[in-house]
C-alpha cells in the first residue's frame, strides 16, 4: 500500500472482504441536493475515470434512494456555494462482483471529509466558502475530529493559502490530483461528502445580484469561536497595549494612491499610531496578529477584508470603494461586521470625485480592461457614474470600476468617520448577552363591562422561568390584543406583569391576547398560548 496511509495498519484482506460482501453504504441528511451531506462506508473513487463508485451488494444501503432523481440535477453540492452547476457530486454504480475484474483497491483508513473548495486563490472565498464550512461540518460529525482527512475534489492546486487548510486537521489534506498516485481504485473506509452551508452569509450573484443570503444562520459568536481556533493553531495571541489603526493595502491593483496622506490624517484625527499591512509584505499569521489588537481596520474593498473577523470586539471596519461603485451593492464585509455578536462598527466610504480615480482600460479583461469591447460600449461605461446592478462574474463595467486606483479625498473620508463612528465604543465593547426570555407563565385575563359602550380587560402573567437566574438590565413585556375576526391587532409595551386596558375595549366582544417578554429591547421571547377573553 501507499506510504501515506501506512502508519495506520489496516487489515487489507478484511477490508476487501467487507467491501465485496457489504458493498457501499450511504445514509444522508437533507431533503434537497442543496442541503445534503452524505456519510458513506466504502465509497470508492476511480482515478482513471475520475468518478466516485458505489458498489451494490445484498447489504448495501442508499438513503435517500432517489432513483434517477439523483441526477436532477445532482445528489448534493460538493462546495458550500448553493446549487452551482460546476460543484455537483454524484457517483457511478457497479455490482460488488465487478471488483473481481478491477484493479486492487487502495483503502483510505482515515475518516474522510470529501468536498470542493470554491476559489482557493481568494482569501474571502477561502474563509467564507471553505474554512468556516469545513470547520463547522467537522463539529457536526464527531468522528470528523483532528485525525480526519480532508480531500479536495475541485481539481485545483494547493493555492496561495494552503497552510490555512492544514490547520483544520492533523493530517495533510489531499488534492484530487494526488489521488492518482495512490492507485487506480481508492476506497474510503468511512467518509462524509459535502459541506454544511449553515455558516455562509453571502451569495455571489450567480442567479440574482450579489448580496447577503436571505436566511443567515450564523452569528458573530460562531465566527469568533472559529477565529479563536485558528489563532490558537497559529500560536497567535491577541496583542495588548496601545490603540492603533491598521491600513490593509493592496499592492498590485485597486490601490490607494495617497496612502501616506491617509495614514497621517488617521493618526491626527484619532491620535493613534497607524500601521500598514499587505499580503505581499507580511505573512498572513503576522497580519492576523496585528489585526487582532487593532482599534480600526481601513481597506479598499477586496478579499483581504475577510481578516476583519480577527478584529477585537468594538473595533471599526472602514471599507473604501472606488469611483462609480455603490457600496450598498457589495456587502460581504458589511454583512460580516453586522452579524449579531460580531460587535464591529462598519463604515463605507466611496470615491465620488472622478478626478480622483485612475482607470485601466488597456488591461486584460479579468483585471478590468475594456478595450476589447465595442467602441460604443466603452464610451457608455466611461460616461456612467454608477455600475448598474449585475450578475457575477464577468461584467466588464464592474471589473473596470472595481480595479480602479483611488486618491482618497481626506475631507469627505474624515467626515464620514466622524459622523458614523462612536468613539467611546472603540475597542471597549462588552460581550452582550444573547439569552432570550422564556415564555411568560400563567397568563390570565379578567373582564368587566362598565356600561353599554364601556368595558375593561385586565391581563396578568408571571415572569419567564429563566429570569430568576439572570441579571437583565431591562425587562419589558409586549401584549398584542386582537378583536376576534379582525386582521389587525394593537401592540403594547408594558413594564409590569399586569395591565388593565379600557381604551378601545368594547363590551360583549371576544379578544385574543398574546403576551411575551423582551430583554434589553431586542431579545424577544416566545408568545405564551393565546388568551381568549370575552367582555
Ligand atoms: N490581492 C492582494 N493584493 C493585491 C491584489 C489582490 O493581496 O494587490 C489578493 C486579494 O486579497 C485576494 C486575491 O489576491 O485574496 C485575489 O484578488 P482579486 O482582486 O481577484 O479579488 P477581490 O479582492 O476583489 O475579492
Amino acid at each position: 500500500q501507499s506510504q501515506e496511509f501506512s502508519q495506520v495498519r489496516i487489515d487489507y484482506h478484511g477490508a476487501l472482504l467487507a467491501l465485496q460482501e457489504h458493498g457501499t453504504r450511504m445514509v444522508c441528511t437533507g431533503k434537497m441536493h442543496t442541503d445534503r451531506i452524505c456519510r458513506f462506508d466504502y465509497l470508492c473513487y476511480c482515478t482513471e475515470a475520475e468518478e466516485f463508485v458505489f458498489f451494490h451488494s445484498n447489504a448495501s444501503v442508499m438513503l435517500p434512494n432517489l432513483g434517477p432523481r439523483r441526477f436532477q440535477p445532482a445528489l448534493l453540492d460538493l462546495s458550500s456555494v448553493e446549487d452551482h452547476n460546476t460543484q455537483y457530486f454524484n457517483f457511478l454504480e457497479l455490482p460488488a462482483a465487478a471488483l473481481k475484474f478491477m484493479p486492487k483497491p487502495v483503502f483510505v483508513p482515515d475518516v474522510t471529509l470529501i468536498l470542493n473548495r470554491f476559489n482557493p486563490d481568494n482569501l474571502m472565498h477561502i474563509f467564507h466558502d471553505d474554512l468556516l464550512p469545513i470547520y463547522y461540518t467537522m463539529q457536526q460529525y464527531s468522528d470528523l475530529d483532528d485525525e480526519a482527512r480532508l480531500v479536495f475534489m475541485e481539481g485545483w492546486g494547493e493555492g496561495a493559502h494552503f497552510d490555512l487548510y492544514r490547520l483544520l486537521s492533523s493530517k495533510q489534506p489531499l488534492l484530487k490530483e494526488q489521488l492518482k498516485t495512490f492507485g487506480k481504485l481508492m476506497c474510503f473506509t468511512k467518509s462524509y461528502v459535502g459541506l454544511s452551508k449553515m455558516t455562509t452569509w453571502y451569495q455571489y450573484g450567480f442567479v440574482q445580484p450579489q448580496g447577503p443570503k436571505a436566511n443567515i444562520l450564523i452569528s458573530g459568536n460562531e465566527i469568533r469561536q472559529f477565529a479563536s481556533f485558528l489563532m490558537e493553531r497559529l500560536n497567535v495571541t491577541q496583542e495588548e497595549g496601545d490603540d492603533y489603526i491598521v491600513v490593509f493595502k493592496r499592492t498590485t491593483n485597486r490601490l490607494i494612491l495617497n496612502e501616506a496622506e491617509l495614514l497621517l490624517s488617521l493618526a491626527q484625527e484619532f491620535q493613534m499610531r497607524t500601521v500598514t499591512v499587505s499580503l505581499e509584505e507580511q505573512s498572513f499569521d503576522s497580519i492576523i496578529q496585528i489585526i487582532s489588537g487593532a482599534t480600526m481596520l481601513v481597506s479598499m474593498h477586496g478579499a483581504q477584508m475577510i481578516s476583519s473577523m480577527f478584529l477585537p470586539r468594538g473595533a471599526a471596519v472602514v471599507e473604501l470603494f472606488p469611483y462609480a461603485i455603490n457600496p450598498e451593492q457589495y456587502t460581504p464585509y458589511k454583512t460580516l461586521a453586522s452579524l449579531p455578536g460580531m460587535d464591529l462598527q462598519y463604515v463605507a466610504w466611496r470615491n465620488t470625485m472622478e478626478e480622483n480615480t485612475v482607470t485601466y482600460p488597456d488591461r486584460h479583461w479579468d483585471q478590468g480592461g475594456i478595450v476589447h469591447l465595442e467602441k460604443e460600449e466603452q464610451e457608455r461605461i466611461l460616461a456612467s457614474k454608477e455600475v448598474p446592478r449585475h450578475l457575477c462574474c464577468r461584467n466588464p463595467e464592474w471589473l473596470f470600476r472595481i480595479y480602479q486606483d483611488t486618491t482618497v479625498d481626506i475631507a469627505s473620508f474624515l467626515d464620514i468617520l466622524r459622523e458614523t463612528l462612536k468613539k467611546p465604543n472603540l475597542k471597549k465593547a462588552k460581550v452582550a448577552s444573547t439569552v432570550h426570555p422564556g415564555r411568560v407563565r400563567e397568563p390570565k385575563c379578567q373582564t368587566s363591562v362598565q356600561a353599554t359602550n364601556e368595558a375593561k380587560l385586565s391581563v396578568s402573567w408571571q415572569i419567564p422561568w429563566n429570569l430568576k437566574y439572570l441579571k437583565v438590565k431591562e425587562v419589558k413585556y409586549e401584549v398584542w390584543i386582537q378583536e376576534q375576526g379582525e386582521n389587525t391587532y394593537m401592540p403594547y409595551i408594558l413594564p409590569h406583569q399586569n395591565y388593565t386596558f379600557s381604551e378601545n375595549i368594547k363590551p360583549f366582544t371576544t379578544y385574543l391576547v398574546w403576551v411575551r417578554c423582551i430583554f434589553n429591547k431586542n431579545l424577544l421571547g416566545p408568545f405564551a398560548d393565546v388568551l381568549i377573553c370575552k367582555t
